[in-house]
């Protein structure tokens, strides 16, 4: 049920949106073409409190709702996706921390991370494991009373500068979650280079070998990383690719009746042109309907409700899919200055097109919105749970 915001909302918006124009649009086509994001960028994200958005005050975050959190990410996801890739998984970490770490877990992990001390890397995906979670090889065993892994994971964004791991892997038959500090012998970060989209966002491969924690580093209990740790992150995760795909799409809008109004063909306005207003009339409706989503979605979430879980996949199902249709669109308006790097509009291109594989891609997505509405009409079992 759609709810106007708050003045509070509202001035959290404006001071968000300020940040990005500020701070992250001039400098986001060079962050682009670097593949890396300064550390005072982050060292700023940091001083601002973006990091800790949703830990609790008792560990030094903002405590924010998640409505504030979903304007955070629409307010960046306009300015870079990139770097909104780093408010996404520094929240995935924290919160399955906070919902599943112990009370000495949280003592020494959270504040860091609330205040950007510490960058966080949710290491799930492996080179033989991506949407089939459940087939993961990284193998965690027991040595000495302590815990040792061995394996790879690959895709990890912020694995080139993070400083702890939540890493995701299998004792014995059980899959397990643990923390792992990039100082631990036997970890090797090799970042991954020349992604389409994403550019900035510091991804890499994670090697481990015989890289040796401590037993308390155990999130959750064994059995039930895959059923109850990785489901936390990966919701967040989504609320956060959701509201930012929701930002990108409303750059694509802006940019896009922008340029339609000034730029001429012969005597009239590209805004003129029947076919371009078509355009932008299907891009405004996804954005308005995008936004409807995305606030349900946190506010459900807000409220503890059961639903928060399906309004967040349609959320995110939603903004991924019309942010890809959006930033085609947005540089077939602006012909081939939108096939440069002067108009914001070709890395959102390249970038929209990730958030349709992040966090579960939209294939799967559709398996299990389509299974969860066929089983509510009670014509299929329950439906499983997936990335
Ligand atoms: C920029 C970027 C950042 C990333 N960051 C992280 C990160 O921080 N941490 C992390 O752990 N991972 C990360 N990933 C990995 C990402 O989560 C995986 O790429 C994603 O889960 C898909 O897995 P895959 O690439 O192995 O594709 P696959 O799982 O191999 O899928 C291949 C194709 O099969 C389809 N498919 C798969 N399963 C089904 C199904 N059940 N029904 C229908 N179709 C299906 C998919 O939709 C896709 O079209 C990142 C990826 C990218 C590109």
């Amino acid at each position: 049920m759609w709810q106007p915001l708050t003045d509070w909302h509202q001035s959290k918006y404006r001071e968000f949106t300020a940040f990005v124009a500020r701070t992250v649009a001039p400098c986001a086509e060079q962050w682009d073409r670097d593949q890396r994001i300064p550390d005072a960028v982050i060292a700023e994200l940091a001083q601002c409190g973006y990091l800790g958005a949703t830990l609790p005050r008792e560990y030094g975050g903002q405590g924010w709702d998640v409505v504030t959190f979903g304007l955070l990410n629409d307010a960046f996801g306009r300015g870079s996706s990139a770097l909104t890739g780093v408010l996404t998984v520094q929240a995935m970490v924290s919160m399955a921390l906070l919902k599943w770490g112990t009370a000495e877990q949280k003592r020494t992990w959270l504040p860091p991370l609330a205040k950007g001390e510490v960058i966080g890397a949710f290491a799930l995906t492996e080179p033989g494991a991506g949407s089939a979670m459940h087939s993961l090889v990284t193998e965690v065993t027991e040595h000495d009373g302590g815990l040792v892994l061995n394996g790879s994971k690959r895709w990890i964004s912020c694995g080139q500068f993070a400083g702890v791991f939540l890493v995701f892997g299998t004792l014995g038959q059980r899959a397990v979650a643990c923390v792992v500090p990039r100082e631990a012998p036997g970890v090797r970060v090799t970042p991954i280079c020349d992604l389409m989209g994403f550019r900035a966002a510091g991804l890499a491969e994670l090697h481990f070998k015989d890289v040796a924690v401590p037993a308390a580093n155990l999130v959750g209990k064994a059995g039930f990383a895959l059923s109850h740790v990785a489901p936390v992150g990966l919701h967040y995760g989504r609320i956060s690719t959701a509201c930012s795909a929701l930002g990108l799409l409303r750059g694509c809008f802006e940019e896009s009746v922008a340029y339609a109004a000034v730029r001429k063909i012969a005597d009239q306005t590209v805004g003129d042109l029947g076919m371009v207003r078509s355009l932008i009339a299907h891009m405004g409706t996804d954005l308005e309907a995008g936004t409807l989503l995305c606030h349900n979605a946190c506010r459900a979430e807000d409220g503890h409700l059961p639903e928060a879980f399906e309004q967040t996949l349609m959320a995110k199902y939603f903004t991924s899919r019309a942010a890809v249709r959006a930033a085609s669109d947005a540089v077939q308006i602006r012909g081939a200055s939108g096939c440069h790097g002067s108009s914001p509009v070709s890395r959102y291109y390249r970038d929209a097109k990730i958030m349709e594989i992040i966090e579960g891609t939209t294939q799967v997505h559709e398996d299990i919105l389509g299974k969860m509405f066929v089983a509510r009409a009670g014509k299929v079992g329950t439906p499983t749970r997936s990335a």
